[in-house]
C-alpha cells in the first residue's frame, strides 16, 4: 500500500507543475479528497490515499480506475461504464466536466456516492496528456437520496423523453424514452453535445434556450424539430429548466421532450375540419348533453345574428321557441341513445326576433372512448324553400278557385248565379271580410238599374247605403278609371265627399282596406264592378290586382254572355207565343172551311165535283193536323198540354189508328201482328191514337220504296208495348239522340221529303206524360222500328 502510495507521489509529481517539491506529493497524499490522474486512454497513472480509501481497494497503475471489481452506477442506480463517465467525455474532448456524480460499488459490497471533477492537462504543446480526476464523497451529503434514486426510477420510466446536459450542451443523462425517440442509446450520445439532435437550420434556437436557461429561466412547450439518429425529423414540444448545484449555480439544463407528431396531425386536422366548418353555409353548431353551445360557426353568426362570444357557453334554448321547447327534448334524448336526427323541420328564433323555418340534422359528438358528450346540429334555412312552397300552394289553390270560377261562367247563363259565384270567389282569393259585385243592367221598362250580390256580409249591410254609383269613391271605378287599391280608404281624399252619408253610413261594413275592379264588357262599356273591403288596413296587394282583373275581364264576357241568352230566351219565348196565337187563329177559319166542305160532300154534286171536294177535304185534313201539331208544340212549350186519365182498350185504338193511315195511303200495306184482343190501358185515348198516327205515318213517308209497314202489340204484366217497323231509309244511329228534340230533322237523307221535325217531339212528350218510354232501333238503308211501351 505504501509502495504504491509513494508511486502515486512520484506519478502526481511527474504529472503536475508541483512536481519538482516532493512536498508537494506529499501534501497531496495527505488531503482527505480523492485525487488520480489518468492517461488520454483513461488508464491510471497516480493516485493519492484518499481515493484508496474512497475506492474500498487500491487502484492498478496502468488499468482504467473503473474496471472490476469496482461496479459503477449512475446517480439514478443505473449500472454503467467508464465509458459513459464524465472522465471518458474529458479525455474524449478534452473538457473540464464538473459535478459528474456516480455511486461506486466498492470490492466488498458497501456503497459510495460521489461526485467527479475532471479536468483534462495538456503538455506545453498543448497536447492532451490525460486528466486529473477529483472524486468527493457525497453519499453523506445527499439527504434525499432516496427520493433522488425514486426521481431517478421516475425519470427512466417515463414515457417522455427527458434529457439533461450542461450549459455548454454536452449530453449528460439520456432516459429510455429519449433512447426511444431518437434510437440514439445512452452509451452513444452520453458526453455527446446535444447538436447532434438538432436540425441545422434550427442551431440558433438551441442557443436562445441555452441563454434562457443561463438566465435561469424556464423554456415551455417549445415547438420544434429534432433529428432522430435514423435521420428523421420528429417534430417535438420541448419544456427546458435549468439544473443547479448546491450553491444554486446553474450548471446545465433539463429537457422534456414530447413526441407532438400526432398533435400536429391531430392539430392540423382538427384547422382543416375547423376552417371547413368555419367556411361551411350551412349552419353548424355543437352542444353539450344539457344542451350548453360549444361551438358556433360563422354561418350560424349570419343566421342567428349572434356571434360565436355571445353563444359559446349559452344554452341552446336561447334560439328555440318558448313553444318549441319540447322538441329539444325530444332530439336530445335521441342523440343520448346513439341516434341521428335527421331533415327535422322546426323554427328558431333570431337575435332580432325574427322566426326562421330550418331544417335540422343532429348528430352525437362522442369522445375518444365512444362515450356520447353532446350533439352537433346542422341547420338549413327553409324559409326560401318554404316561400317557395306556400307560393306554389297558394297558386295552385287560387287556378283551383279560377278554374271553378271560370268552368261557373261558362257553363252558367244565370245572371245572379255568375254574380254570386265571382263574388263568393274573389273574396275568398283576396282573403277580404267583405266582397261585393255591383253590375248595370236594364229593367223592362228600360231603366237602368243596378243588381249586386254580396259574400261576407248580409244584405241589410247594404240596403241603407242606396245605389253607390254616384259617391266619390265608387264613381272612379264605374267612370272606367281602372283598379282603385287603398290601404286606409277612411283617410283617401275621396272618402267622405257625398251626402248623405259622407262616408260610411251607420251600421255599415267597417271597411278600411278597399279594392275596387271594374268589370268592362267586350264593348269597352263599364258594367260594373268588383268591390272587396277589409277593416284592417293594407290587406290589398298588387298581386290581388293581378289575380282579379283577368277574373273580372273574364266574368264579363260570362255576364255578355249571361245577357245575351237571355234576350235569346226572350226573343225565343215571342216566337213561342206567335206560334201558340198563329195556330190558334188558323185552327178557327180552318174548321169552318172543314165544316163547308164536308156540307159540301154530302151535296149531290156531279161526280167530278165531288172527287175534287173530297180531294179538297183530304187536304184541309192534312192542313188541319199541322195547325194541331204546332199548337200542340207551343202547348208543351207552355207547359199546358192536357192530358186525359181514361182506362181504354190499347188494341182499339191501335186499330183504329192503323185504319186511319192505310184509308189516306194506299202505297203501303199496314200490318198488324198481335195476339193481344183487348188491353186496357189507363191514359188518354186520343194522344196515344196520335202517337201511333205519326210513328205509322213517318214510316210510310220514310220508306218510300217499300210497300209493307208492320205494327206489333204485346205486353207483359207491367207494360204495353207497340212496335212500328219500316223498310225504309233508316237512320244514322248517331242522330238517335237528336230525333226527339223540337224541329229536328235528319235532312241530309230526305230532302224531299217535308215535314216539321215536330212528329217525334210530340210523341215524345205524349209517352213520356204517360210515364212511359219511346224509342228506335234503325239501320241506314235497311228500316227503322220505333217502339213505344206505357205501364199497365
Ligand atoms: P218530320 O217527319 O215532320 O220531319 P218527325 O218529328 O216526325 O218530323 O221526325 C223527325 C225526323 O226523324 C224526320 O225528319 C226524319 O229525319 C226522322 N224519321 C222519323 N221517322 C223516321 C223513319 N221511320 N225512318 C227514317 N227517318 C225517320
Amino acid at each position: 500500500m505504501d509502495a504504491n502510495l509513494s508511486d502515486s507521489r512520484t506519478d502526481l509529481s511527474h504529472n503536475n507543475a508541483l512536481t519538482t517539491d516532493s512536498q508537494v506529493s506529499n501534501f497531496i497524499d495527505h488531503i482527505a479528497v480523492a485525487i488520480y490522474t489518468c492517461n488520454p486512454s483513461g488508464s491510471v497513472t497516480s493516485y493519492n490515499n484518499a481515493a484508496v480509501n474512497l475506492l474500498g481497494h487500491t487502484p492498478e497503475i496502468g488499468k482504467p480506475l473503473w474496471c472490476p471489481p469496482l461496479e459503477l452506477y449512475t446517480r439514478y442506480r443505473k449500472l454503467t461504464s467508464f465509458e459513459s463517465t464524465a472522465m471518458a467525455a474529458a479525455l474524449k474532448q478534452g473538457l473540464a466536466l464538473d459535478g459528474e456524480q456516480l455511486i461506486i460499488q466498492r470490492p466488498d459490497g458497501t456503497k459510495v456516492k460521489i461526485k467527479a471533477h475532471v479536468a483534462p492537462t495538456f503538455d506545453n504543446a498543448g497536447k492532451l496528456t490525460g486528466a486529473v480526476n477529483t472524486l468527493f464523497d457525497i453519499t453523506g451529503q445527499s439527504a434525499g437520496e432516496e427520493h433522488e434514486a425514486r426521481l431517478a426510477a421516475i425519470v427512466n420510466t417515463s414515457d417522455d423523453t427527458i434529457i439533461s446536459k450542461t450549459l455548454e450542451g454536452i449530453i449528460t443523462s439520456w432516459n429510455d424514452a429519449a433512447q426511444l425517440m431518437f434510437g440514439y442509446s445512452k452509451e452513444e450520445v452520453i458526453g455527446k453535445h446535444i447538436s447532434i439532435l438538432i436540425p441545422k437550420e434550427r442551431l440558433k434556437e438551441e442557443e436562445y434556450i441555452i441563454s434562457q436557461i443561463a438566465g435561469g429561466n424556464k423554456v415551455d412547450h417549445f415547438e420544434t424539430m429534432r433529428v432522430a439518429k435514423d435521420g428523421t425529423q420528429i417534430p417535438i414540444s420541448l419544456s427546458v429548466s435549468p439544473i443547479m448545484d448546491g450553491n444554486g449555480t446553474i450548471i446545465g439544463a433539463s429537457k422534456i421532450a414530447r413526441d407532438i407528431s400526432e398533435k400536429k396531425k391531430n392539430d392540423e386536422k382538427t384547422a382543416t375540419l375547423a376552417a371547413i366548418i368555419d367556411t361551411s353555409d350551412d349552419t353548424i353548431v355543437s352542444k353539450s348533453l344539457n344542451g350548453i353551445i360549444k361551438s358556433w360557426n360563422k354561418s350560424a353568426e349570419r343566421m342567428f345574428g349572434y356571434t360565436e362570444e355571445e353563444m359559446i357557453g349559452k344554452h341552446i334554448s336561447v334560439i328555440i321557441p318558448p313553444t318549441r321547447i319540447q322538441e329539444e327534448e325530444y332530439i336530445i334524448g335521441q342523440i343520448a341513445q346513439g341516434k341521428q336526427v335527421e331533415h327535422f323541420e322546426t323554427v328558431r328564433i333570431a337575435k332580432n326576433g325574427t322566426e326562421i323555418p330550418l331544417s335540422i340534422s343532429v348528430s352525437p359528438v362522442k369522445d375518444s372512448n365512444g362515450n356520447i358528450i353532446g350533439a352537433s346540429k346542422i341547420a338549413r334555412d327553409i324559409s326560401t324553400q318554404k316561400t317557395a312552397e306556400e307560393t306554389l300552394k297558394r297558386y295552385a289553390d287560387r287556378l283551383e278557385i279560377i278554374n271553378l270560377m271560370v268552368k261557373t261562367i261558362s257553363e252558367e247563363l244565370d245572371l245572379n248565379k255568375i254574380l254570386q259565384k265571382v263574388t263568393d270567389l274573389t273574396t275568398q282569393i283576396t282573403g277580404a271580410q267583405f266582397g261585393a259585385f255591383f253590375y248595370n243592367t236594364i229593367d223592362v221598362s228600360g231603366e237602368s238599374y243596378m243588381l249586386y250580390t254580396l259574400s261576407g256580409a248580409p244584405r241589410e249591410a247594404f240596403e241603407k247605403f242606396g245605389m253607390p254609383r254616384n259617391t266619390a269613391v265608387f264613381h272612379t271605378t264605374f267612370s272606367g278609371k281602372g283598379i282603385v287599391r287603398v290601404d286606409d280608404i277612411t283617410k283617401d281624399q275621396r272618402y267622405g265627399q257625398s251626402a248623405p252619408h259622407f262616408g260610411m253610413p251607420e251600421g255599415h261594413l267597417p271597411v278600411v282596406s278597399y279594392l275596387a275592379v271594374p268589370v268592362v264588357s267586350r264593348s269597352g262599356e263599364v258594367i260594373g264592378g268588383l268591390f272587396f273591403g277589409h277593416p284592417d288596413a293594407g290587406k290589398f296587394t298588387a298581386e290581388h290586382e293581378t289575380i282579379i282583373a283577368p277574373i273580372a275581364a273574364q266574368a264579363a264576357i260570362g255576364l255578355d254572355n249571361a245577357k245575351l241568352y237571355e234576350e235569346v230566351k226572350a226573343l225565343n219565348e215571342k216566337k213561342d207565343e206567335f206560334i201558340g196565337l198563329a195556330s190558334h187563329e188558323l185552327k178557327t177559319p180552318l174548321t169552318s172551311i172543314t165544316g163547308y166542305l164536308q156540307i159540301l160532300s154530302r151535296m149531290n154534286a156531279d161526280e167530278k165535283v165531288s172527287r175534287f171536294v173530297n180531294k179538297t177535304l183530304q187536304q184541309v185534313k192534312k192542313l188541319n193536323t199541322l195547325v194541331s201539331d204546332l199548337l200542340d208544340v207551343s202547348k208543351i212549350e207552355a207547359g199546358k198540354l192536357q192530358l186525359l186519365s181514361e182506362p181504354f182498350d190499347a188494341r182499339t185504338a191501335l186499330d183504329e189508328a192503323i185504319e186511319l193511315v192505310q184509308h189516306s195511303y194506299n202505297t203501303h200495306q199496314i200490318v198488324l201482328n198481335t195476339d193481344v184482343s183487348h188491353l186496357v190501358v189507363h191514359g188518354d185515348p186520343n194522344r196515344i191514337e196520335q202517337v201511333i198516327i205519326n210513328l205509322l205515318t213517318n214510316a210510310i213517308k220514310y220508306s218510300p220504296m217499300a210497300n209493307r209497314v208492320e205494327v206489333v202489340l204485346n205486353h207483359t204484366q207491367h207494360e204495353v208495348t207497340i212496335g212500328v217497323k219500316d223498310y225504309g231509309i233508316g237512320i244514322n244511329p248517331e242522330k238517335f239522340s237528336q230525333l226527339f228534340s223540337r224541329f229536328y230533322r235528319v235532312e241530309e237523307l230526305n230532302p224531299n221529303i217535308s215535314g216539321l221535325g215536330i212528329g217525334l217531339y210530340i210523341s215524345h212528350e205524349i209517352v213520356s206524360r204517360h210515364n212511359g218510354k219511346l224509342w228506335v232501333e234503325s239501320e241506314l238503308n235497311k228500316g227503322s222500328t220505333f217502339w213505344f211501351s206505357i205501364p199497365l
